[in-house]
């Protein structure tokens, strides 16, 4: 009994030494979690559901999770309920926040019904027309918004010369955001059991707008029947918020300063010239 009061304390006592070194080095203290979608804008359609049901969901869960795993992390939601949020609303808040992480939730379709797996979008350059077109889909929400060639100066998400704009910023995150969406797919393979299609670049106008790291990740296809279901079912749900929070604390462990190594004192040797006096 000893012995476990004891492992509770050494565990409490990193924990606490963890979390410390973090708040000290600002490490991910803020992040925002955004549900892809809400209100009228029905984002994918699937046979059984909607993609913005499906954001919220894993959304709540996801920063549920973090709340676990990561106490002393400051959670943000975009959305908790059914409601239209502009895409640059959200990452307003996001920059008016100060937050260290933006990681938006979506779900994917395509135009075969077999296609599945998830993959984590960072911005950038796309390499295939296929991660072009998934960025293009993705930003036609702003299309549903009021004035929103006013929000967006002038962008259309139909314009394949607009997104050159987008192209034109240098992305000061890239770094951060590949390593964030790369532990992503990692734990969405080893935790939530699914099919990693990679870490792709592409102009979202929602990462386009925030000012930290971020990542966008599309969870899973409604497109393909079998993933759908795959994505309602609540324990898979709470698998793939698992695998993001895990993603999350994995990140916030890789900016820790390395550990000094320091050689124990009797493995010390003095120079020769300094034994011989
Ligand atoms: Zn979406």
């Amino acid at each position: 009994m000893k012995r476990l009061k004891m492992l509770f304390l050494i565990c409490t006592l990193m924990a606490a030494s963890l979390s410390g070194l973090c708040q000290r080095a600002g490490i991910a203290e803020r992040i925002v979690i955004d549900a892809g979608h809400g209100g009228h804008d029905l984002g994918a359609p699937g046979a059984l559901v909607d993609e913005k049901e499906l954001t919220l969901a894993i959304a709540l869960r996801t920063g549920n999770a973090v709340n676990k795993l990561m106490p002393e992390v400051e959670v943000i939601y975009t959305r908790t309920s059914d409601v239209f949020v502009p895409l640059h609303q959200r990452a307003a808040l996001a920059n008016n926040s100060n937050a260290d992480l933006f990681i938006s939730i979506h779900c994917n379709s395509g135009p075969s019904p077999t296609t599945f797996g998830s993959e984590s979008y960072v911005m950038g350059i796309h390499k295939t027309q296929e991660n072009f077109e998934v960025a293009k889909k993705e930003n036609a929400a702003l299309l549903t918004e009021k004035n929103y060639t006013e929000n967006y100066e002038g962008f259309n998400p139909d314009y394949d010369e607009d997104y050159i704009m987008l192209h034109l910023l240098q992305n000061n995150n890239l770094e951060q955001s590949i390593s964030l969406a790369s532990m992503v797919q990692q734990q969405m393979r080893a935790t939530a059991h699914m099919y990693d299609r990679g870490v792709m670049q592409a102009g979202f106008m929602v990462l386009y707008l925030t000012t930290m790291p971020g990542v966008l990740i599309e969870t899973g296809f409604v497109s393909n029947p079998a993933e759908e279901k795959f994505l309602i079912d609540t324990l898979n749900q709470q698998n793939i918020a698992s695998a993001i929070a895990r993603a999350v604390m994995d990140y916030r462990h890789s900016l820790l300063p390395a550990p000094q190594m320091v050689a124990p004192a009797d493995t010390i040797t003095l120079p020769k010239e300094e034994t011989h006096k």
